[in-house]
Protein backbone atom coordinates (compact mmCIF):
# COMPACT_ATOMS: atom_id res chain seq x y z
CA UNK A 1 0.00 0.00 0.00
CA UNK A 2 2.69 2.47 0.94
CA UNK A 3 4.60 1.47 -2.43
CA UNK A 4 1.74 2.45 -4.52
CA UNK A 5 1.34 5.58 -2.23
CA UNK A 6 4.61 6.91 -2.66
CA UNK A 7 5.33 6.05 -6.13
CA UNK A 8 5.12 9.13 -8.34
CA UNK A 9 4.54 9.76 -12.41
CA UNK A 10 7.77 8.09 -14.27
CA UNK A 11 7.45 11.47 -16.70
CA UNK A 12 7.52 13.49 -13.47
CA UNK A 13 10.33 11.49 -12.31
CA UNK A 14 12.48 11.48 -15.09
CA UNK A 15 12.50 15.00 -15.58
CA UNK A 16 13.23 15.84 -11.63
CA UNK A 17 16.12 13.53 -12.10
CA UNK A 18 17.21 15.27 -15.30
CA UNK A 19 16.87 18.72 -13.76
CA UNK A 20 18.78 18.09 -10.84
CA UNK A 21 21.88 16.50 -12.65
CA UNK A 22 21.76 19.72 -15.15
CA UNK A 23 21.41 22.00 -11.79
CA UNK A 24 23.89 20.37 -10.07
CA UNK A 25 26.62 19.82 -12.95
CA UNK A 26 25.90 23.76 -14.33
CA UNK A 27 26.72 24.69 -10.36
CA UNK A 28 29.46 22.87 -9.47
CA UNK A 29 31.14 23.87 -13.26
CA UNK A 30 30.33 26.98 -11.97
CA UNK A 31 31.89 26.74 -8.70
CA UNK A 32 34.77 24.62 -10.46
CA UNK A 33 35.95 26.79 -12.63
CA UNK A 34 35.44 29.97 -10.13
CA UNK A 35 38.13 28.30 -7.78
CA UNK A 36 40.52 27.85 -10.60
CA UNK A 37 40.66 31.27 -11.56
CA UNK A 38 40.45 32.34 -7.72
CA UNK A 39 43.57 29.82 -7.38
CA UNK A 40 42.53 28.57 -4.27
CA UNK A 41 43.31 24.19 -4.44
CA UNK A 42 44.05 23.57 -7.77
CA UNK A 43 43.15 19.63 -6.51
CA UNK A 44 40.15 20.47 -5.34
CA UNK A 45 39.02 22.50 -8.38
CA UNK A 46 39.33 19.78 -10.43
CA UNK A 47 37.91 17.46 -8.27
CA UNK A 48 34.76 19.65 -8.07
CA UNK A 49 35.16 20.02 -12.48
CA UNK A 50 35.04 15.99 -12.57
CA UNK A 51 31.79 16.15 -10.19
CA UNK A 52 30.24 18.20 -13.06
CA UNK A 53 31.24 15.83 -15.43
CA UNK A 54 29.74 12.87 -13.82
CA UNK A 55 26.51 15.20 -13.29
CA UNK A 56 26.34 16.18 -16.65
CA UNK A 57 26.94 12.19 -17.83
CA UNK A 58 23.54 11.07 -16.28
CA UNK A 59 22.03 14.33 -17.76
CA UNK A 60 23.01 13.23 -21.05
CA UNK A 61 22.45 9.28 -20.22
CA UNK A 62 18.90 9.99 -19.14
CA UNK A 63 18.17 12.35 -22.06
CA UNK A 64 19.07 10.01 -24.73
CA UNK A 65 18.75 6.41 -22.68
CA UNK A 66 15.58 7.22 -19.98
CA UNK A 67 16.02 6.88 -16.60
CA UNK A 68 16.78 3.74 -15.07
CA UNK A 69 17.23 1.89 -11.55
CA UNK A 70 21.04 1.92 -11.76
CA UNK A 71 21.33 6.07 -12.62
CA UNK A 72 18.80 6.54 -10.01
CA UNK A 73 21.13 4.24 -6.92
CA UNK A 74 24.06 6.20 -9.08
CA UNK A 75 23.08 9.31 -9.20
CA UNK A 76 21.70 9.14 -5.12
CA UNK A 77 24.52 7.50 -3.28
CA UNK A 78 27.38 9.81 -5.57
CA UNK A 79 24.73 12.81 -4.30
CA UNK A 80 25.39 11.59 -0.27
CA UNK A 81 29.07 10.77 -1.23
CA UNK A 82 29.02 14.32 -3.15
CA UNK A 83 27.38 15.72 0.24
CA UNK A 84 29.93 15.23 2.35
CA UNK A 85 33.02 16.11 0.04
CA UNK A 86 31.20 19.97 0.24
CA UNK A 87 30.96 19.63 3.83
CA UNK A 88 34.19 18.81 4.59
CA UNK A 89 35.37 21.30 2.06
CA UNK A 90 32.98 24.19 3.21
CA UNK A 91 33.81 25.02 6.87
CA UNK A 92 32.12 21.67 8.08
CA UNK A 93 28.95 23.38 10.03
CA UNK A 94 29.45 27.17 10.31
CA UNK A 95 29.73 27.14 6.70
CA UNK A 96 25.78 26.89 4.56
CA UNK A 97 26.99 23.23 3.18
CA UNK A 98 24.79 21.41 5.82
CA UNK A 99 21.55 22.54 3.91
CA UNK A 100 22.43 20.80 0.80
CA UNK A 101 20.85 17.91 3.15
CA UNK A 102 17.15 18.97 3.01
CA UNK A 103 17.75 19.74 -0.68
CA UNK A 104 19.31 16.01 -0.95
CA UNK A 105 16.09 14.88 1.12
CA UNK A 106 13.28 16.36 -1.01
CA UNK A 107 15.07 14.67 -4.17
CA UNK A 108 14.93 11.35 -2.66
CA UNK A 109 11.37 11.93 -1.55
CA UNK A 110 10.55 12.48 -5.18
CA UNK A 111 12.59 9.75 -6.75
CA UNK A 112 12.15 6.47 -4.88
CA UNK A 113 9.27 4.05 -3.65
CA UNK A 114 8.64 4.27 0.00
CA UNK A 115 11.18 1.33 0.87
CA UNK A 116 13.84 3.25 -0.42
CA UNK A 117 12.80 6.44 0.99
CA UNK A 118 13.39 4.99 4.87
CA UNK A 119 16.49 3.13 3.90
CA UNK A 120 17.96 6.62 2.24
CA UNK A 121 16.92 8.40 5.28
CA UNK A 122 18.60 6.19 7.79
CA UNK A 123 21.75 6.46 5.60
CA UNK A 124 21.46 10.20 5.91
CA UNK A 125 20.83 10.36 9.53
CA UNK A 126 23.92 7.69 10.22
CA UNK A 127 25.98 10.31 7.94
CA UNK A 128 24.60 13.38 9.99
CA UNK A 129 25.21 11.69 13.45
CA UNK A 130 28.87 10.86 12.11
CA UNK A 131 29.49 14.25 10.43
CA UNK A 132 28.17 15.67 14.03
CA UNK A 133 30.77 13.49 15.89
CA UNK A 134 33.35 14.06 13.97
CA UNK A 135 33.40 17.78 14.39
CA UNK A 136 32.55 16.99 17.99
CA UNK A 137 36.29 15.09 18.53
CA UNK A 138 37.79 17.86 15.88
CA UNK A 139 36.58 20.91 17.38
CA UNK A 140 40.36 22.49 16.91
CA UNK A 141 40.83 21.63 13.63
CA UNK A 142 37.39 22.97 12.48
CA UNK A 143 38.73 25.85 9.68
CA UNK A 144 37.27 29.55 9.74
CA UNK A 145 35.99 32.29 7.02
CA UNK A 146 38.64 34.53 6.40
CA UNK A 147 35.91 37.02 8.33
CA UNK A 148 32.80 37.01 10.08
CA UNK A 149 31.07 38.76 7.57
CA UNK A 150 31.91 36.33 4.79
CA UNK A 151 30.81 33.69 6.70
CA UNK A 152 27.39 35.33 7.08
CA UNK A 153 27.74 35.70 3.22
CA UNK A 154 28.30 32.56 2.34
CA UNK A 155 25.45 30.88 4.93
CA UNK A 156 22.90 33.33 3.36
CA UNK A 157 23.69 32.72 -0.10
CA UNK A 158 23.34 29.08 0.08
CA UNK A 159 20.53 29.20 1.71
CA UNK A 160 19.23 31.27 -1.21
CA UNK A 161 19.96 28.65 -3.92
CA UNK A 162 18.69 26.17 -1.60
CA UNK A 163 15.14 28.20 -1.94
CA UNK A 164 15.75 28.40 -5.11
CA UNK A 165 15.80 24.76 -5.98
CA UNK A 166 13.49 24.23 -3.75
CA UNK A 167 11.02 26.80 -5.15
CA UNK A 168 11.43 25.51 -8.98
CA UNK A 169 10.77 21.99 -8.08
CA UNK A 170 7.68 22.58 -6.23
CA UNK A 171 6.23 24.87 -8.50
CA UNK A 172 7.06 21.92 -11.56
CA UNK A 173 5.61 19.15 -9.00
CA UNK A 174 2.58 21.24 -7.98
CA UNK A 175 1.91 22.22 -11.80
CA UNK A 176 2.40 18.56 -12.91
CA UNK A 177 0.10 17.19 -10.27
CA UNK A 178 -2.60 20.12 -10.23
CA UNK A 179 -2.41 19.51 -14.35
CA UNK A 180 -3.33 15.63 -13.59
CA UNK A 181 -6.07 16.01 -10.98
CA UNK A 182 -7.41 18.82 -13.74
CA UNK A 183 -7.11 16.14 -16.33
CA UNK A 184 -8.80 12.97 -14.46
CA UNK A 185 -11.48 15.75 -12.72
CA UNK A 186 -12.69 15.97 -16.79
CA UNK A 187 -12.21 12.90 -17.31
CA UNK A 188 -14.49 11.91 -14.75
CA UNK A 189 -16.76 14.07 -15.98
CA UNK A 190 -16.85 13.70 -19.28
CA UNK A 191 -17.52 9.79 -18.58
CA UNK A 192 -20.39 10.61 -16.46
CA UNK A 193 -22.12 12.61 -19.25
CA UNK A 194 -20.91 9.63 -21.34
CA UNK A 195 -23.12 7.40 -19.31
CA UNK A 196 -26.12 9.48 -19.36
CA UNK A 197 -25.73 9.93 -23.21
CA UNK A 198 -24.88 5.99 -23.74
CA UNK A 199 -27.96 5.21 -21.79
CA UNK A 200 -30.13 7.88 -24.07
CA UNK A 201 -28.88 6.53 -27.19
CA UNK A 202 -29.52 2.83 -26.32
CA UNK A 203 -32.90 3.33 -25.22
CA UNK A 204 -34.12 5.63 -28.18
CA UNK A 205 -33.26 3.23 -31.00
CA UNK A 206 -34.21 0.43 -28.71
CA UNK A 207 -37.89 1.90 -28.09
CA UNK A 208 -38.20 2.41 -32.02
CA UNK A 209 -37.75 -0.98 -32.39
CA UNK A 210 -39.71 -2.73 -29.54
CA UNK A 211 -42.97 -0.34 -31.12
CA UNK A 212 -42.39 -0.99 -34.95
CA UNK A 213 -41.78 -4.58 -34.51
CA UNK A 214 -45.20 -4.63 -32.48
CA UNK A 215 -47.45 -2.13 -34.80
CA UNK A 216 -45.78 -4.70 -38.30
CA UNK A 217 -47.74 -7.75 -36.57
CA UNK A 218 -51.09 -5.79 -37.11
CA UNK A 219 -53.26 -6.96 -39.69
CA UNK A 220 -55.13 -4.06 -40.71
CA UNK A 221 -51.79 -2.35 -42.13
CA UNK A 222 -51.11 -1.75 -45.77
CA UNK A 223 -47.76 -3.30 -47.34
CA UNK A 224 -46.54 0.00 -48.23
CA UNK A 225 -46.73 1.55 -44.27
CA UNK A 226 -45.33 -2.25 -43.09
CA UNK A 227 -42.37 -1.43 -45.48
CA UNK A 228 -41.48 1.94 -44.03
CA UNK A 229 -41.72 0.27 -40.27
CA UNK A 230 -39.81 -2.10 -41.19
CA UNK A 231 -37.23 0.44 -42.88
CA UNK A 232 -37.00 2.39 -39.37
CA UNK A 233 -36.57 -1.32 -37.48
CA UNK A 234 -33.92 -1.74 -39.78
CA UNK A 235 -32.28 1.69 -39.16
CA UNK A 236 -32.56 1.38 -35.89
CA UNK A 237 -31.28 -2.09 -35.39
CA UNK A 238 -27.96 -0.21 -37.29
CA UNK A 239 -27.50 2.61 -35.56
CA UNK A 240 -27.83 0.18 -32.23
CA UNK A 241 -24.97 -1.81 -33.23
CA UNK A 242 -22.69 0.80 -34.58
CA UNK A 243 -23.39 2.03 -30.98
CA UNK A 244 -22.07 -1.23 -29.82
CA UNK A 245 -19.34 -1.62 -32.32
CA UNK A 246 -18.18 1.56 -31.34
CA UNK A 247 -18.01 0.79 -28.16
CA UNK A 248 -16.00 -2.69 -28.37
CA UNK A 249 -13.63 -0.89 -30.76
CA UNK A 250 -12.73 1.73 -28.15
CA UNK A 251 -12.35 -0.72 -25.20
CA UNK A 252 -10.24 -3.03 -27.74
CA UNK A 253 -8.04 0.32 -28.37
CA UNK A 254 -7.54 1.27 -24.76
CA UNK A 255 -6.54 -2.17 -24.19
CA UNK A 256 -4.13 -1.90 -27.50
CA UNK A 257 -5.69 -4.98 -28.49
CA UNK A 258 -6.87 -3.69 -32.14
CA UNK A 259 -5.67 -6.02 -34.72
CA UNK A 260 -4.98 -4.61 -38.42
CA UNK A 261 -5.65 -6.88 -41.35
CA UNK A 262 -3.28 -5.45 -44.24
CA UNK A 263 -4.63 -5.96 -47.68
CA UNK A 264 -4.24 -4.27 -51.10
CA UNK A 265 -7.08 -2.75 -53.13
CA UNK A 266 -7.58 -0.10 -56.02
CA UNK A 267 -8.04 3.50 -54.22
CA UNK A 268 -10.62 4.52 -57.12
CA UNK A 269 -12.58 1.29 -56.53
CA UNK A 270 -12.67 1.46 -53.05
CA UNK A 271 -13.93 5.62 -52.79
CA UNK A 272 -16.44 4.81 -55.89
CA UNK A 273 -17.97 2.24 -53.25
CA UNK A 274 -17.88 4.44 -50.82
CA UNK A 275 -19.82 7.05 -53.03
CA UNK A 276 -22.84 4.59 -54.05
CA UNK A 277 -22.85 3.58 -50.57
CA UNK A 278 -23.56 7.17 -49.77
CA UNK A 279 -25.72 8.29 -52.28
CA UNK A 280 -29.13 7.01 -50.95
CA UNK A 281 -28.19 8.29 -47.71
CA UNK A 282 -27.70 11.49 -48.70
CA UNK A 283 -30.91 11.21 -51.10
CA UNK A 284 -32.84 10.59 -48.01
CA UNK A 285 -31.98 14.64 -46.44
CA UNK A 286 -33.60 17.06 -48.61
CA UNK A 287 -31.09 19.78 -49.14
CA UNK A 288 -27.75 18.07 -49.42
CA UNK A 289 -25.88 17.33 -52.55
CA UNK A 290 -22.93 14.85 -52.50
CA UNK A 291 -19.81 15.17 -54.33
CA UNK A 292 -17.12 12.54 -55.43
CA UNK A 293 -13.71 14.55 -56.42
CA UNK A 294 -12.63 12.21 -58.32
CA UNK A 295 -9.09 11.55 -59.07
CA UNK A 296 -8.19 8.06 -60.98
CA UNK A 297 -4.64 8.08 -59.86
CA UNK A 298 -5.05 4.75 -59.98
CA UNK A 299 -2.58 3.76 -56.56
CA UNK A 300 -3.17 0.29 -55.10
CA UNK A 301 -3.56 1.32 -51.30
CA UNK A 302 -1.75 -1.38 -48.73
CA UNK A 303 -3.87 -1.02 -45.13
CA UNK A 304 -6.59 -2.00 -43.31
CA UNK A 305 -9.48 -1.63 -45.44
CA UNK A 306 -12.16 -1.70 -43.50
CA UNK A 307 -10.42 0.28 -40.59
CA UNK A 308 -10.26 2.99 -43.42
CA UNK A 309 -13.37 2.65 -44.38
CA UNK A 310 -14.75 2.80 -40.83
CA UNK A 311 -13.10 6.44 -40.49
CA UNK A 312 -14.65 7.73 -43.32
CA UNK A 313 -17.78 6.55 -42.94
CA UNK A 314 -17.47 8.57 -39.80
CA UNK A 315 -16.62 11.32 -41.00
CA UNK A 316 -18.92 11.02 -43.81
CA UNK A 317 -21.94 10.25 -41.61
CA UNK A 318 -20.62 13.21 -39.51
CA UNK A 319 -21.30 15.47 -42.23
CA UNK A 320 -24.18 14.54 -42.85
CA UNK A 321 -25.41 14.53 -39.38
CA UNK A 322 -24.15 18.06 -39.26
CA UNK A 323 -24.74 19.70 -42.27
CA UNK A 324 -28.79 21.11 -42.90
CA UNK A 325 -28.43 22.32 -46.51
CA UNK A 326 -26.07 22.52 -49.40
CA UNK A 327 -23.08 20.00 -50.46
CA UNK A 328 -21.11 17.57 -49.02
CA UNK A 329 -17.71 16.94 -51.09
CA UNK A 330 -14.69 14.19 -50.86
CA UNK A 331 -12.25 12.85 -52.30
CA UNK A 332 -8.41 12.04 -51.75
CA UNK A 333 -4.89 14.06 -52.99
CA UNK A 334 -2.07 12.53 -53.30
CA UNK A 335 1.69 13.06 -52.88
CA UNK A 336 3.93 10.68 -54.04
CA UNK A 337 7.20 12.80 -52.93
CA UNK A 338 5.90 12.69 -49.37
CA UNK A 339 4.60 8.71 -49.75
CA UNK A 340 0.92 10.53 -48.45
CA UNK A 341 -2.47 10.13 -48.86
CA UNK A 342 -5.02 12.54 -47.96
CA UNK A 343 -8.81 11.95 -47.50
CA UNK A 344 -11.02 14.86 -47.35
CA UNK A 345 -14.39 15.06 -46.01
CA UNK A 346 -16.02 18.84 -46.75
CA UNK A 347 -19.24 19.97 -45.66
CA UNK A 348 -21.13 23.22 -45.44
CA UNK A 349 -22.13 22.26 -42.23
CA UNK A 350 -22.66 24.01 -38.64
CA UNK A 351 -19.06 23.89 -38.53
CA UNK A 352 -17.05 23.96 -34.87
CA UNK A 353 -16.06 27.25 -33.38
CA UNK A 354 -11.76 27.75 -32.45
CA UNK A 355 -12.02 26.48 -29.08
CA UNK A 356 -13.77 23.28 -30.04
CA UNK A 357 -11.67 21.85 -32.67
CA UNK A 358 -8.95 20.39 -30.38
CA UNK A 359 -11.56 18.76 -27.76
CA UNK A 360 -13.94 17.31 -31.02
CA UNK A 361 -10.93 15.03 -30.58
CA UNK A 362 -11.54 14.09 -26.81
CA UNK A 363 -12.92 10.58 -25.37
CA UNK A 364 -17.26 11.25 -24.83
CA UNK A 365 -16.43 14.68 -25.99
CA UNK A 366 -19.85 16.20 -27.59
CA UNK A 367 -20.17 19.80 -28.29
CA UNK A 368 -23.41 20.45 -27.38
CA UNK A 369 -25.92 23.00 -29.50
CA UNK A 370 -28.46 25.26 -27.71
CA UNK A 371 -30.50 25.60 -31.14
CA UNK A 372 -30.54 21.35 -32.20
CA UNK A 373 -30.04 18.50 -30.31
CA UNK A 374 -28.09 15.63 -32.22
CA UNK A 375 -27.67 12.25 -31.40
CA UNK A 376 -24.15 10.61 -30.77
CA UNK A 377 -22.05 9.78 -27.57
CA UNK A 378 -19.14 11.64 -28.36
CA UNK A 379 -16.92 8.18 -29.54
CA UNK A 380 -16.62 8.65 -33.22
CA UNK A 381 -13.80 10.78 -33.58
CA UNK A 382 -11.35 9.73 -30.85
CA UNK A 383 -12.09 6.37 -32.14
CA UNK A 384 -11.26 7.67 -36.00
CA UNK A 385 -8.45 9.54 -34.80
CA UNK A 386 -6.87 6.54 -32.47
CA UNK A 387 -7.42 4.07 -35.85
CA UNK A 388 -5.91 6.97 -37.63
CA UNK A 389 -2.84 6.48 -35.72
CA UNK A 390 -2.99 3.12 -35.34
CA UNK A 391 -2.75 3.33 -39.46
CA UNK A 392 0.64 5.68 -38.90
CA UNK A 393 -1.37 8.50 -40.10
CA UNK A 394 -3.41 11.38 -38.61
CA UNK A 395 -6.84 13.12 -38.94
CA UNK A 396 -7.02 17.12 -38.47
CA UNK A 397 -9.72 19.91 -39.25
CA UNK A 398 -10.56 23.10 -40.67
CA UNK A 399 -13.89 24.53 -39.88
CA UNK A 400 -15.76 28.12 -39.79
CA UNK A 401 -18.11 27.98 -36.97
CA UNK A 402 -21.68 28.76 -39.11
CA UNK A 403 -20.10 28.45 -42.39
CA UNK A 404 -18.92 23.88 -42.72
CA UNK A 405 -16.24 22.19 -41.51
CA UNK A 406 -12.79 19.78 -43.49
CA UNK A 407 -11.79 16.99 -42.21
CA UNK A 408 -8.61 15.68 -43.15
CA UNK A 409 -7.73 12.13 -42.88
CA UNK A 410 -3.63 11.39 -43.90
CA UNK A 411 -1.71 8.15 -44.15
CA UNK A 412 1.37 7.45 -45.43
CA UNK A 413 0.79 5.05 -48.56
CA UNK A 414 3.24 1.85 -49.42
CA UNK A 415 2.57 2.22 -53.12
CA UNK A 416 2.31 -1.12 -53.99
CA UNK A 417 2.33 -0.42 -57.81
CA UNK A 418 0.97 2.23 -59.58
CA UNK A 419 -1.49 1.47 -62.79
CA UNK A 420 -0.60 4.64 -64.01
P1 LIG B 1 -20.87 12.47 -31.93
O1 LIG B 1 -21.10 12.89 -33.34
O2 LIG B 1 -21.34 11.10 -31.62
O3 LIG B 1 -21.28 13.49 -30.92
P2 LIG B 1 -18.08 12.55 -32.64
O4 LIG B 1 -16.88 12.10 -31.88
O5 LIG B 1 -18.26 11.96 -33.99
O6 LIG B 1 -19.30 12.32 -31.69
O7 LIG B 1 -18.00 14.13 -32.78
C1 LIG B 1 -17.68 14.93 -31.65
C2 LIG B 1 -18.23 16.33 -31.83
O8 LIG B 1 -17.60 16.96 -32.93
C3 LIG B 1 -19.71 16.36 -32.15
O9 LIG B 1 -20.49 16.39 -30.96
C4 LIG B 1 -19.86 17.64 -32.96
O10 LIG B 1 -20.08 18.74 -32.10
C5 LIG B 1 -18.50 17.83 -33.60
N1 LIG B 1 -18.49 17.47 -35.06
C6 LIG B 1 -18.07 16.32 -35.60
N2 LIG B 1 -18.17 16.35 -36.96
C7 LIG B 1 -18.67 17.56 -37.28
C8 LIG B 1 -19.00 18.22 -38.50
N3 LIG B 1 -18.84 17.61 -39.68
N4 LIG B 1 -19.48 19.48 -38.43
C9 LIG B 1 -19.64 20.10 -37.23
N5 LIG B 1 -19.35 19.55 -36.03
C10 LIG B 1 -18.86 18.30 -36.05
Amino acid sequence: MWGKIYKIDKHVEKNVVMFTALFVSILTFIGGILSIISKLNLQLSIFILIISIFYIFHFIYIKIWNLNKIIKYSITIFSIIFQNFIWYNNYWSIGPSLLNFFFLNVFILFIWDFKHIVAFTIVIYLNLISLMLYELNHIELMPSYISEPVRIIAVYLGLAIILLVNLIYTLYLKNNYVKQYQMALKSDQLKSAFLANFSHEIRTPLNSIIGFSDLITFEDIEPKEKEKYNQIIQNNSNDLLMLIEDIVDLSMIESSELKLVQSSFNIDTFMESLFQEYIPKSLDLKNIELIYNKNNSGIILHTDLLRLKQILRNLLDNALKYTEKGEIKFGYTHSIKKNKITFYVNDTGIGIKGKDIELIFERFMKIENKTEVYRGVGVGLHLSKRIAEFLGGNIRVESTFGKGSTFFLSLPVTLKNHSN
